[in-house]
């Protein structure tokens, strides 16, 4: 039976800067609608590889393929607009900026009024504004911040904000969305709820790669769990399989 194309291909990507092999031959696919977790150690290429697929950086040799069309190369707007969109490592929220208007930037690429017409504020902008402020509105209360959309992100604590991250990563329709550490600094109630929105994210049909530490966390969430260490590919297969595995037990999850 011939396999359905993945919705992301990484295919024996390498990423060197100066003389640091941060990533060797990396190869795997993420099948849509399914949650794949990248893991290991310190150092061992994860956020490379993130910022490989979304093109804040080149590869230096292989390919990135997108619904089966090579995307290695382009500009980091281009892979938005294409519909990959991410969350970062740190949190990103405009402290000064509401809820709803941390969440509308997530948007930007994807309304079409041109400058002149912003400018006139024509009755396109309007619409497009509405549009994106309903949307931006929905994605809040999915991610359990209804209520909250005019607090000032440096009010909300930590667990609010990694969530409103994701409702901007979200707002914009991507089909494909890049979790960095998702659950950093979260307490275990907090990591619990992110657990869940994730899982609902996968329900409603999403397709997600992220990269974590949090064992217990990657273990409930995960489909696939792909382990990088020094820049290699050592394992991949399902959590069962990956907290079994004897290389990476030795390389990464200890006894
Ligand atoms: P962590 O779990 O600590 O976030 P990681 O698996 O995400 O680690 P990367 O941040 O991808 O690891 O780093 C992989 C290697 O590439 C490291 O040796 C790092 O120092 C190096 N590296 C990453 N970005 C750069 C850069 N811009 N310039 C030079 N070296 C870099």
């Amino acid at each position: 039976m011939k396999r359905a194309k993945a919705m992301l291909e990484v295919a024996n990507v390498n990423k060197s800067f100066g003389g640091i092999m941060a990533l060797m031959d990396v190869s795997f696919r993420v099948d849509r609608g399914t949650i794949t977790a990248m893991i290991g150690p310190n150092g061992a290429g994860k956020t490379t590889l993130l910022n490989v697929i979304t093109g804040i950086y080149m590869a230096s040799a292989g390919e990135i393929l997108f619904e089966g069309k090579n995307i290695s190369g382009i500009r980091p707007h281009q892979v938005s607009y294409l519909g990959i969109s991410r969350t970062f490592q740190n949190l990103q929220v405009f402290q000064n900026m509401s809820a709803l208007e941390n969440v509308m930037v997530g948007s930007h690429c994807r309304t079409s009024a041109g400058f002149i017409a912003c400018l006139a504020r024509t009755l396109k902008v309007k619409r497009e504004e509405k549009e994106v402020r309903n949307r931006a509105m929905e994605m809040l209360g999915f991610v359990n911040l209804a209520g909250k959309q005019n607090q000032p992100g440096s009010s909300l604590p930590c667990g609010d904000q990694k969530r409103l991250e994701l409702a901007r990563a979200l707002v914009s329709h991507p089909k494909l969305v890049l979790l960095d550490e998702p659950v950093s600094g979260l307490n275990n109630s907090e990591t619990e709820e992110m657990g869940d929105l994730i899982l609902k994210l996968k329900e409603s049909g999403m397709t997600v790669l992220l990269v974590e530490h949090d064992m217990n966390f990657v273990m409930r969430v995960s489909d696939v769990i792909v382990v990088l260490n020094y820049g290699e590919k050592l394992a991949q297969g399902s959590p069962a399989e990956i907290q079994n595995d004897d290389m990476v037990i030795a390389a990464y999850l200890g006894d």
